[in-house]
């Protein structure tokens, strides 16, 4: 048995506090604790892993990790493989990202655009791409962080990518990376010994980016960013006392490969921003976009746009798989 979780279970109280602002565990009644133990690993493809139950949990308890725990220790007695069914084609794709394109990445300091930026933004991703070799000399790769790979429990594989996006990387004398996507940010910034800076903290670099004054913009906050805003900080540069965070919302849906599971609390999810009828929705991730797109939220923009001042492009909900195969020739 895992040692992570069950220590890590073994400091629940059963306050309750997790269940009531988890719409998983409330669906089923669950708390993180070893009397659940049982039942929280048959549902362990159910939790978003979006980590929202720590911030309520008077212990820290983190139901992410426990998750990620019990999918690893599934994935062992299945020969690496994910303990479910259905993410075959998943792996195949980003266990060593069939579309990888590095013919960009011969520069000090490169892009990384992650697989869902120029998925759901083929043609902005194009044109940042050629702002910053043109004018800072600054390279792209188009590549897959690993981060589904990994939270679906296949670690091995997820270590193997990490090891060979690295090789990769100090082959081509690469220094540093500008990440596009948070989530590619906060998966690899322990993993790569290689500096990563956020996209927004190199706008601030380069001096580049609109600062803006206006009236309240609403962002949707990714959920890796959640817990310590630090891409939110860069962001604040530019927007100062603009942004109001959309709260009440645990995840835009995609988390930990859980929508299949879970589809109705995914599109719940979605709903409630709906509800809120917002003129528009800010997001500084393309997943997070794409999905609120895609599950009926209206106007959802991204950051990078807005602080660039580029022609917002709307996520292509209907092409991404398409663009995200063509960027490999990009
Ligand atoms: S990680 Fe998210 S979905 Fe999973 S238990 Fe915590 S709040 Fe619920
Ligand atoms: S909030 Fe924390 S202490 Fe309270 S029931 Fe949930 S896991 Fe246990």
């Amino acid at each position: 048995m895992n040692t992570i979780y069950t220590e890590t279970m073994k400091e629940c109280i059963r306050c309750g506090k997790c269940t009531i602002n988890c719409d998983f565990l409330r669906k089923y009644g669950l708390m993180h604790s070893l009397k659940d133990l049982n039942r929280l690993r048959e549902l362990s493809f159910h939790c978003f892993m979006c980590g929202e139950c720590e911030r309520y949990c008077p212990k820290g308890i983190n139901g992410k990790i426990i998750t990620q725990a019990i999918r690893i220790e599934q994935a062992e007695k299945n020969t690496g493989m994910p303990a479910i069914n259905g993410y075959e084609k998943l792996i195949e794709e980003k266990a060593d990202y069939l579309y990888k394109n590095y013919q960009h990445a011969n520069n000090h300091t490169v892009l990384f655009m992650g697989c869902n930026f120029p998925a759901y933004y083929p043609e902005s991703a194009k044109r940042l791409s050629r702002l910053f070799r043109e004018k800072y000399g600054i390279g792209t790769v188009y590549e897959c962080c690993g981060k589904p790979v990994m939270e679906l429990g296949a670690q091995r594989l997820a270590q193997k990518s990490i090891e060979a996006i690295q090789d990769r990387m100090h082959k081509m004398n690469v220094k540093e990376l500008v990440m596009v996507c948070p989530n590619c940010y906060m998966y690899l910034k322990d993993r790569l010994d290689i500096r990563m800076v956020s996209i927004f903290e190199k706008f601030t670099e380069l001096g580049i980016g609109e600062v803006s004054e206006g009236s309240k913009m609403y962002v949707f906050q990714p959920c890796p960013d959640r817990a310590e805003g630090e891409w939110l900080r860069y962001i604040r540069k530019f927007l100062k006392d603009r942004i109001e965070i959309i709260e009440g919302v645990q995840c835009c849906g995609l988390g930990g490969c859980a929508k299949t599971q879970e589809p109705e609390i995914a599109q719940g999810f979605a709903e409630r921003i709906i509800q809120k009828n917002y003129p528009v929705i800010y997001t500084y991730c393309a997943s997070c976009a794409g999905n609120l797109s895609r599950n009926g939220c209206r106007n959802v923009r991204h950051l990078i746009f807005e602080i660039l001042g580029l022609c917002e492009e709307k996520p292509d909900i209907y092409n991404n798989g398409r663009n995200r195969k063509e960027s490999k020739f990009w």
